[in-house]
């Protein structure tokens, strides 16, 4: 007899950083693959140096509305010359300024041959619609950007790793390329269990709650970067697991929510062990979401393994261990730094709590002149996903009957851009 068949759930309960580093220990960035480099590579990270296939600025260029002159024609005293052109943008100029002349110019067009500086138009004074008066102290090459002063031909103007941000693919746009090779978003499957969940259109009938962990889930994916897939809802049967799990393992991650506990019905991991998955943990120690689980799906080496995150059916413990553990593997896979971002926050009122566990409890965070400060917000647990909305992060509060003061710092979790308040989101 095989004992080890036989053995309960062996893997060790982890804190959450040893989960989050076996999780991150075994994510590979994806293969990098060409895409078209439209808004959808926004946030992707670029697979290959890229060169400027032109000068930029690809001519001696105006930077300024004015007009082109040999800066020697201008003494201090200043200097009336004649207009013999008009340049705007997209236009050449056909004269060249010789000495005594001008030619009359607009930002970003190219400067005429023999003039060597731009005297901007509110240092100047028309005459007559031929002469112009001007301003004197005009040096050699003012207002002037030479060719190939932002980047030259064949220079590299990105590197592989670089962030595509909107001005990375401004840039692209600006040397040529359409495509690019780029490490791509991974495809998350998300996959709801349980034989109460109803969807959202249906009116749940007694005993039943309706699915809000699939669109929550799904929404959290595509704000880590992720591609989600949404795979309908698995009922608490061998079978329907075995179907719709099967299917998830063809994406690059695999989300289930529900059906990892230690109910009678919660077949999730004994359908994952028979459909090859390697269960890495299952239990951390936090609240909410102790259940989770992970573990990888290798493909023989024909495609990247799957990993697969086991989620707590609480809706809370769902969108937790979401930001905790599956966020920072779709960042790896898309070569990004995994987070989550933590701030050191000082707690505005004081707080009583009782937990066996470290807890991630909603908090309001908020950035002021003096640093950070946080406020717990009401909650309930973890299927309270109502008391969670006032909240945009969660304060980590340690296991014990701790109360904590104004005053106190603690460790928070940010789960959103907080780009307003001062702070990239990593
Ligand atoms: P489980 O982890 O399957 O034991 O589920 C724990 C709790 O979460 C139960 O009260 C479930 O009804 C609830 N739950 C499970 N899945 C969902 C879901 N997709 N949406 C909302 N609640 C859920
Ligand atoms: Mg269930």
């Amino acid at each position: 007899m095989d004992l080890l068949q036989f053995a309960p759930m062996s893997t060790p309960i982890l804190s959450v950083a040893e989960a989050q580093q076996r999780i991150v220990g075994q994510v590979r960035p994806l293969p990098p693959k060409t895409m078209p480099l439209t808004s959808q590579a926004l946030g992707l990270v670029l697979a290959e140096d890229v060169a400027s296939d032109l000068d930029m600025p690809p001519f001696d260029k105006a930077m300024m509305d004015g007009y082109a002159v040999r800066s020697a024609d201008v003494p201090d005293a200043g200097a009336e010359l004649a207009v013999i052109e008009e340049v705007t943008a997209g236009r050449v100029p056909r004269l060249t300024v010789g000495p005594g002349q001008a030619t009359r110019i607009m930002t970003g067009a190219p400067i005429p041959s023999g003039a060597d500086a731009v005297v901007m138009i509110e240092r100047t004074q028309a005459v007559d619609g031929r002469r112009v008066r001007l301003e004197g102290g005009v040096k050699p090459g003012q207002n002037v950007l030479v060719r190939g002063k932002e980047m030259t031909r064949g220079a590299v103007v990105l590197r592989a790793g670089a962030r595509l941000r909107p001005q990375e693919l401004g840039l692209l746009a600006l040397v040529g390329r359409t495509r690019a090779r780029v490490q791509p978003a991974p495809s998350v499957a998300i996959l709801p269990t349980g034989d109460e969940i109803v969807e959202p259109g249906e009116k749940p009938g007694p005993g039943q709650i309706r699915n809000s962990n699939g669109p929550m889930l799904a929404a959290q994916t595509t704000r880590a970067g992720g591609v989600p897939k949404l795979l309908g809802i698995a009922r608490d049967t061998e079978e329907s697991l075995r179907g719709l799990i099967g299917e998830g393992l063809g994406e690059d991650v695999l989300v289930l929510s529900g059906g990892v506990s230690a109910g009678k019905l919660d077949l999730v991991p004994s359908v994952l062990a028979d459909l090859g998955v390697r269960v890495d943990f299952h239990k951390v120690a936090m609240k909410p979401g102790k259940p989770m689980l992970f573990g990888v799906k290798d493909h023989g080496g024909r495609r990247p393994a799957t990993l697969v995150f086991g989620l707590p059916g609480n809706p809370v413990s769902g969108l937790v261990c979401f930001e905790l553990f599956v966020r920072p593997a779709i960042r790896g896979l898309m070569a990004l730094p995994p987070g989550p971002v933590v701030v050191q926050a000082t707690l505005t009122e004081d707080h009583a709590y009782r937990t066996d566990r470290p807890t991630y409890h909603p908090a309001r965070l908020e950035s002021t002149d003096a640093g950070w400060r946080v406020q717990a917000v009401p909650w309930f647990g973890s299927a309270d996903l109502r008391g969670v909305t006032p909240a945009n992060a969660f304060v980590l509060l340690p296991a014990g009957d701790h109360q904590h003061r104004a005053g106190d710092v603690l460790p928070v979790l940010m789960v959103e851009d907080m780009a307003a308040c001062g702070l990239a989101f990593a």
